[in-house]
């Protein structure tokens, strides 16, 4: 019996992307979103401070938040190394106990979670790469609501940001080519780890850091976000005698 194979289409949003590689990559896979999540998707700075306050106090440590916020985007061992801080598991525990109860102090970036929609709705695959553990990081991305098809978090197989490895297995996830991703995130780490990985990178100017290097593109808000991947979003219905 001969079976028709539908031959694969450049799928409408695909393209124009910051590169313009996506519509010439012949993947038949749809385009994928990678998101880091402190930062970019969900505002955690307070959680952070207090957690890191908490620490301070326990383990008797000068050391100011403002040190330890300069590394976020690296996995927690590693940022204590750069602190020059010898018990980061005791630390760890510290921390991940006083962020937990401090996890109500998080909020989600104002529109994000209508343009992560959005996203979604145009054929986008969706993903998030973060060095928060993920016991920490799924209830936060729970209350987005959002269809994340894949969470890649630190721990798990290969190397923590800024090495390609976390992006790189989002990927395999997906399904989806490095040329037909884009990696969202907020810091200098970010934009290394999607450099190393071969994914184009957006930084998201609501975060915490500053781009690095080559001056990448930038969004200044999630809206701006859904323009520069070249998504569509219809005009709204109007509602004769509503108030959209
Ligand atoms: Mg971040």
């Amino acid at each position: 019996m001969e079976t028709f194979v539908m031959p694969p289409q450049p799928h409408p949003y695909a393209s124009p992307s910051p590169t313009g590689s996506k519509a010439d990559s012949g993947s038949e896979a749809p385009p994928g979103l990678l998101l880091d999540l402190d930062g970019v998707l969900v505002d955690t700075r307070p959680v952070m401070k207090r957690a890191w306050h908490a620490v301070q106090e326990a383990h008797g440590l000068g050391v100011p938040f403002e040190a330890y916020q300069e590394h976020l985007g690296r996995p927690f061992g590693d940022i204590m190394g750069r602190l020059g801080l010898a018990n980061a598991e005791e630390i760890h525990r510290t921390y991940t106990e006083a962020s937990t109860a401090a996890a109500y102090l998080a909020r989600a970036f104002d529109g994000i979670t209508d343009v992560l929609l959005a996203v979604a709705a145009a054929g986008w695959s969706l993903g998030v790469v973060t060095s928060k553990p993920l016991l920490r990081a799924t209830p936060l991305l729970a209350e987005l609501g959002c269809p994340f098809a894949t969470v890649r978090g630190p721990g798990e197989q290969g190397r923590g940001k800024p090495a390609p490895d976390p992006i790189l297995l989002a990927l395999i996830d997906l399904g989806t080519d490095p040329a037909d991703a884009t990696y969202v995130g907020d810091m200098a780490v970010d934009q290394e780890a999607a450099r190393r990985a071969g994914v184009p990178y957006i930084h998201a100017g609501w975060g915490y850091g500053r781009p690095n290097g080559p001056s990448p593109v930038v969004a200044e808000s999630p809206r701006e976000l859904l323009h520069l991947l070249g998504v569509i979003t219809p005009p709204a219905p109007f509602v004769e005698g509503g108030l959209l």
